[in-house]
């Protein structure tokens, strides 16, 4: 049956997000979603938007949302914001945008390992660049080389959620010749970004998403922040019609509620403080977070079996293995009981 396929998918691996379980049974801390419901005008605009005009299609731009998002970050204008099915899918229309068949993208290491399976289905390769130990980017990371269309930088990184600062962002993008995609799922936990390198630097791109501080990781949706010559060639690839009209309602509702955005990040954040302080104390070398998780080493190295140890108590986080490296357990930050729960179990564990 494989041969059916194009030799670069016949030997790829598939990307496996974290394990999902049924709601409600367990805690879950392996994915970084956000623990608590969205904002209640996001969840009027679904209601209103299910029961609205659903049998014609949706806006294929997005407009309102659009809109709302220039708003909400203070961007010249809606030309500047692409819409897409999650920042997964923004992501993937970069590297279909720009890296063709027998080319290649940079990451850094440890990072997103989805990177490496959009660059596998487009037949083209990757290479990964270790962070220096204190999870600054290596000098290598910006340097210019044949076939190199693309460089993508998680920012904050997962699994760590370590930030590089924007001038060494600024610095990178200089010395590159090609895009510097800044992968900004995380950014709203932390107290910079990279919006107005974009504004400088044409080859400078940033995507986001609302799965996880706005707390809309079901409804499915991401988006792109670059300058508007791209967003117009980027475009043209897209699906016709990749955001459906209850995600546009729900995702604009989202943006124009940025009060309730900072309160819940400051919660989030609060808790985040809170575990890091205590995982500390039991042991742990913790990394210091700008995101929402925390990526935490026990020198006794026993990671694999506190993860299970976890799971077989109805707590799920996520054990992670990265080949030369090392490993650990990222555990994204939930609600302040089912913080206290998992850190009961963590204190428990012998
Ligand atoms: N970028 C990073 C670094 C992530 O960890 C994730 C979540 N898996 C995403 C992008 C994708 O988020 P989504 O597709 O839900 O917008």
């Amino acid at each position: 049956m494989t041969s059916l396929f194009r030799p670069a998918l016949s030997k790829m691996l598939p990307y496996t997000p974290g394990e999902q379980s049924a709601p409600g049974k367990v805690i879950k801390l392996n994915t970084n979603e956000n623990p608590y419901p969205p904002c209640p005008a996001v969840v009027k605009a679904i209601q209103e938007a299910a029961t609205g005009n659903i049998n014609r299609y949706p806006d294929p731009m997005a407009t309102a949302f659009r809109h709302a998002a220039a708003d909400a970050l203070g961007l010249p204008g809606p030309e500047w914001v692409l819409a897409g099915n999650g920042s997964d899918e923004i992501l993937t229309m970069l590297v279909r945008g720009f890296v063709g068949e027998g080319e290649k993208l940079r990451l850094p290491y440890p990072s997103y390992i989805l990177y490496r399976t959009l660059a596998d289905i487009q037949g083209a390769s990757w290479e990964q660049v270790p962070f220096n130990d204190d999870w600054k980017l290596a000098a290598e990371f910006g340097e210019t080389s044949d076939k190199l269309k693309l460089v993508l930088l998680p920012n904050p990184n997962s699994p760590s959620g370590t930030i590089v600062d924007q001038e060494e962002v600024a610095a990178i993008a200089n010395s590159l010749d090609c895009p510097l995609v800044v992968d900004e799922a995380y950014v709203d936990f932390a107290n910079q970004n990279c919006l107005e390198l974009v504004q400088q630097n044409e080859r400078v791109m940033v995507t986001r998403t609302l799965s996880k501080s706005y707390g809309l990781a079901g409804v499915r949706f991401g988006f792109l922040i670059a300058q508007p010559q791209i967003i117009a060639n980027l475009a043209k690839i897209k699906d016709s019609y990749n955001c459906d009209a209850i995600s546009i309602a729900a995702a604009t509702a989202a943006m124009s509620s940025q009060d309730w955005l900072k309160d819940v990040v400051a919660k989030l954040n609060a808790t985040r403080a809170r575990m890091e302080t205590k995982l500390t104390e039991l042991g742990f070398h913790v990394t210091p977070s700008h995101a929402n998780f925390v990526w935490c080493q026990h020198p006794d190295g026993n990671h694999q079996s506190r993860y299970e140890y976890l799971k077989a108590n109805q707590i799920l986080v996520r054990y992670m293995q990265f080949p030369d490296w090392g490993d650990g357990l990222r555990i994204s930050v939930g609600t302040d009981d089912q913080i206290d729960a998992c850190l009961m179990m963590l204190e428990r564990f012998s």
